[in-house]
């Protein structure tokens, strides 16, 4: 890479020699050509990868620690959705300048949440460009029993965590499109610039829902990938939707196309086989989750018997004309 005025090996070791947790699985971490660790017995790894561009998955002016934090969160959502165990994780970086204070908050943001998951930062790169942010996330499911999308079944019930929309609106209110204020602005904001993966979901999820898929990209499209994957269709209940005190507050009339389109939540959106409801209801205690409908025969997801369409029926697409 180009040189920064920093020094590349001097910002490496700074900011991103020790990131998260110390684990004795990692045998070398940052500072040779390649990590190396030692994955458990009777185990599968999961691994994902998540790219975050400024200007397309966060805006110039989001706070460096919530940049960290969600370059990160992105991906051990991905793998919470899979039922997987976070464990490591490489970070490549690119950057416009070398911003010690933007790096200090950065690296910040990051090593809080991969400390609070136990996950450590066993390599990466490093180079210069418009300002990317690029995690690989590795973790752990025991043999055949990760979470995909496509084991629903017609006559499933749909479930999803926490609240929906939330994210979206914060994203509105930092970009003037909406307005709230006091707690509400507050907790709308931070549900978009911190969203918390649901590992600990994920794990309980394992011997019980049959399809799992992270809300990254809306509710309604996210369902509708899970249902192509599956080859069903799915109908939810509009006054089922988990919707926040705050966003109908913020949002009076449109919190509802907010809950089915709004990305950006990182909740989890799963199906469970009727004789397995129980065991969710019980879930609930840890975790909230909200029983919002019910997978079907045929294709496609409607809400109360209209199908969704737009934004709302196909979910965030870097690629599609709008
Ligand atoms: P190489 O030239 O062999 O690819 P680099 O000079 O790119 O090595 O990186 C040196 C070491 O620093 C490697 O162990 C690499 O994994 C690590 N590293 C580079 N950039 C980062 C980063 N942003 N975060 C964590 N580790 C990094
Ligand atoms: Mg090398």
């Amino acid at each position: 890479m180009p040189p920064v005025a920093l020094g590349e090996f001097e910002l490496i070791h700074r900011y991103f020699g020790r990131v998260g947790a110390s684990r004795d699985d990692v045998l070398l971490g940052v500072g040779d050509d390649a990590a190396l660790v030692a994955p458990p017995a009777g185990q599968v790894l999961a691994m994902a990868v998540d790219t975050l561009v400024e200007g397309v998955h966060f805006l110039p002016d989001d706070p460096a620690d919530s940049v960290g934090h969600r370059a990160l969160a992105v991906n051990l959502s991905d793998l919470a959705a899979m039922g997987a165990v976070p464990a490591w994780f490489l970070l490549s970086l690119t950057l416009a300048r070398t911003d010690e204070v933007w790096l200090e908050g950065f690296a910040q943001g990051m090593a809080a949440l991969a400390g609070r998951h136990g996950v450590a930062l066993i390599g990466g790169d490093t180079t210069s460009g418009r300002l990317t942010v690029s995690v690989t996330v590795v973790g752990f499911v025991p043999v055949g029993m990760a979470l995909r999308r496509d084991g629903a079944r017609e006559g499933d019930a749909v479930f999803v965590s926490g609240t929906v929309g939330d994210a979206a609106a914060g994203l509105a209110l930092r970009q003037g499109r909406i307005s709230a204020v006091g707690a509400d602005a507050e907790a709308l904001r931070r549900r978009y610039l911190r969203p918390e993966p649901r590992i600990a979901l994920g794990v309980a999820l394992r011997s019980v829902a049959s399809a799992c898929i992270d809300v990254s990209d809306g509710l309604g499209g996210d369902l509708g990938k899970l249902c192509q994957a599956s080859g069903v269709g799915a109908d939810l209940h509009g006054d089922a939707l988990p919707v926040s005190t705050e966003l109908r507050r913020a949002v009076a009339d449109g919190h509802r196309a907010m809950a089915l389109a709004g990305g950006d939540d990182y909740e989890l959106l799963f199906t469970v086989p009727p004789d397995r409801c129980a065991a969710v209801e019980r879930l609930a205690s840890v975790t909230p989750v909200t029983r919002i409908g019910r997978i079907r025969g045929g294709t496609g997801v409607r809400c109360d018997d209209v199908a969704l369409e737009g934004e709302a029926g196909h979910g965030f697409d870097h690629f599609r004309e709008p």
